[in-house]
This record gives structure tokens, C-alpha cells and sequence, in this order.
């Protein structure tokens, strides 16, 4: 049994037309490329995974530990790892998208699950924003001002500023926009249907466009309790390290996202079938082992308590 080792990920990075080096800059993530836009740092996807740093499963995939080491994970099983969670730097506007629900994807992707994301903002550049959400009543409106090209009229933009944090329910429109560097938790899923990219070329042609389908998925009219920004005030309700905050930063039926802000130490019980902790800031020690920003790390279950010490802001993750 090898429930008392934390595992350190290496992150998955993905070259997109919209990438930078600012991940790298920020994080030490190493690429020669220089438009990484995601870091996938806890995937078991198919497309992009994240393997084991060291210790005894140095080098296994994080699907690879799922389906071989099951006792790191505990009894809430699924057929793969359920989570997802990415850094993006978007150095340019990402397309206007949005994702089918579990439902719609298991009818028409092949029993995929669908994928309901949330955003927290790790950074972005002055007047910066992102787009969630949509102004059309109706299914025939939505198509009407689609097939006119009426962006501006249609879409929701919402002004960003570092520490914000946005749920994005499966059927939400959204995009982000440049200039802006968050951590995504999400569904393990990677289902995207683009409907406006801008009128952008790559390689001199347009990039797929997925219009009936957005248009099947997408909630109307939008939700504005889907769109609000979810972010709970900071409580105060750990009794360790003087100034230590917890905020809790979204519960939902997919999984929850917690904020800690370490100052000086704290402890943390690993009581869920496994957590993920992402160091967006600072530095210091996590049981005794030094941790950065851009550090990632999963706590088997039954580990216990997780005992930080340093100057920190970290997010956590459980199902
Ligand atoms: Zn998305």
C-alpha cells in the first residue's frame, strides 16, 4: 500500500494556436515550443495525460494508476479518472464555444460524458474579460442572430480580475480571452463545439465550425444563476495559521473547489476518495516536501492530514 505517498504530476502541455510562453515563464514548465496555451496538469485523458513525477509510480499515466492502482482512489469508482484540471494562459481570444451535458453526449458522441467546467482566475492583464452566457430569448432568436453574425448583440461579456472565480455548467456559451491565466477544473471530457471563431484562418482556411450542434446544447435563454460569478465570501473556519482563509468556491454535483490560502501553516484532512491540490502561488512544504507555484499533486485516499507550511495560495479538487 502506497496511500501515505503524495503524487506529484508533470503536466501534459499543449501547443494551440492561441498559446504563449507565459505558463512556462510562471510555472518552469518545460517546452521548446513557444505557443504552449494548456498545461494539462491532472489528466487521464486520452488526449493529453499527466504522469507520475517520482516516488514509486515515477513514469505511470494517471490512467494507468487509475485502473491498476484502484486503492489509491478509494470505492467511488468510474471508468476513468472523472477530473480534468488545467492551467491556460490564452495569449490571444480562445473560439466562442460551448460543451454538451452527459445526456446529449452519451446520445450523440458515443457515450461520452459531457462537460461542466469552472474557472478561477490566476492572473490577467488590465480591462481584461470573458465571455459567459448569451442574450437570445429563444432557440429561433439564438439562430437568428448566429446566422447574422449579431456577436456582439448576443454574447455576455463580464470584466475579470485576478481571484475571480466562474462556474460554467455544460451549455453555457463561453470563451476566454487573451491576456488571461486560469485553472480549469472540469468533467474528463473534451467535447467542444466551436460557433464563432472570429473569422479567424489557420493554415489559411477557417477552423470547424459546430453551429447545429452549439445550437442544440446551449441553454436558453441563459441562466442567470448559471452565469453569476459563484465565488462564496472567505471563511474563516479553520482554526490553524493565524490568517489562514478557506473559501469554498464551488459545490457541484461533478465535484468541489476549495481556496486556502496558506500563511504560515495549515492543515488539511484528505477526507474524499482522493483530493487535488494545485499550488497557483508562492512556495513551501507540504509534509516536509518543498512545493511551488505550478506544483500539482494528488493525496490518495486515506492519506490523512496534509500538513503545509510556507506562504501559499492553493486550490483544491475532489469529487
Ligand atoms: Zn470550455
Amino acid at each position: 500500500m502506497y496511500n501515505n505517498e503524495l503524487l506529484f504530476m508533470t503536466p501534459f502541455l499543449k501547443e494551440v494556436l492561441w498559446g504563449g510562453t507565459r505558463l512556462q515563464e510562471k510555472y518552469g514548465y518545460k517546452s521548446d515550443s513557444e505557443s504552449i496555451g494548456e498545461a494539462w496538469v491532472v489528466s487521464a485523458n486520452r488526449n493529453g495525460e499527466s504522469r507520475v513525477r517520482d516516488g514509486h509510480f515515477k513514469g505511470m499515466t494517471l490512467s494507468e494508476l487509475w485502473s491498476k492502482q484502484p486503492e489509491l482512489f478509494g470505492p467511488d469508482r468510474s471508468d476513468s479518472f472523472p477530473l480534468l484540471v488545467k492551467l491556460i494562459y490564452a495569449r490571444d481570444n480562445l473560439s466562442i464555444q460551448v460543451h454538451p451535458d452527459d445526456d446529449y453526449a452519451y446520445v450523440h458522441e458515443n457515450g461520452g460524458s459531457g462537460k461542466t467546467e469552472c474557472w478561477y482566475i490566476a492572473d490577467c492583464e488590465e480591462g481584461a474579460d470573458i465571455i459567459i452566457g448569451h442574450n437570445a430569448k429563444n432557440k429561433e432568436e439564438l439562430r437568428e442572430m448566429v446566422t447574422n453574425g449579431e456577436w456582439d448583440k448576443l454574447l455576455r461579456v463580464i470584466p475579470i480580475h485576478k481571484g475571480d472565480f466562474f462556474y460554467i455548467p455544460s451549455g453555457t456559451v463561453h470563451a476566454i480571452r487573451k491576456g488571461t491565466l486560469l485553472l480549469e477544473t472540469q468533467q474528463n471530457c473534451d467535447l467542444t463545439y466551436r460557433l464563432y471563431d472570429y473569422d479567424r484562418l489557420q493554415n489559411g482556411k477557417p477552423r470547424e465550425l459546430h453551429i447545429d450542434k452549439a445550437i442544440d446544447v446551449i441553454n436558453y435563454p441563459s441562466d442567470e444563476k448559471d452565469t453569476a460569478n459563484v465565488s462564496a465570501s472567505p471563511s474563516h473556519d479553520l482554526s490553524t495559521g493565524e490568517a489562514t482563509a478557506h473559501e469554498e468556491l464551488l459545490r457541484c454535483s461533478y465535484f468541489s473547489v476549495d481556496k486556502y490560502l496558506v500563511k504560515d501553516s495549515l492543515d488539511l484532512t484528505q477526507s474524499h476518495s482522493f483530493l487535488i491540490v494545485d499550488v497557483l502561488e508562492g512556495s513551501g512544504t507540504v509534509d516536509g516536501i518543498p512545493v511551488g507555484s505550478g506544483d500539482n499533486f494528488i493525496a490518495p485516499y486515506n492519506y490523512g492530514e496534509l500538513h503545509f507550511e510556507g506562504d501559499m495560495t492553493i486550490i483544491t479538487s475532489h469529487i
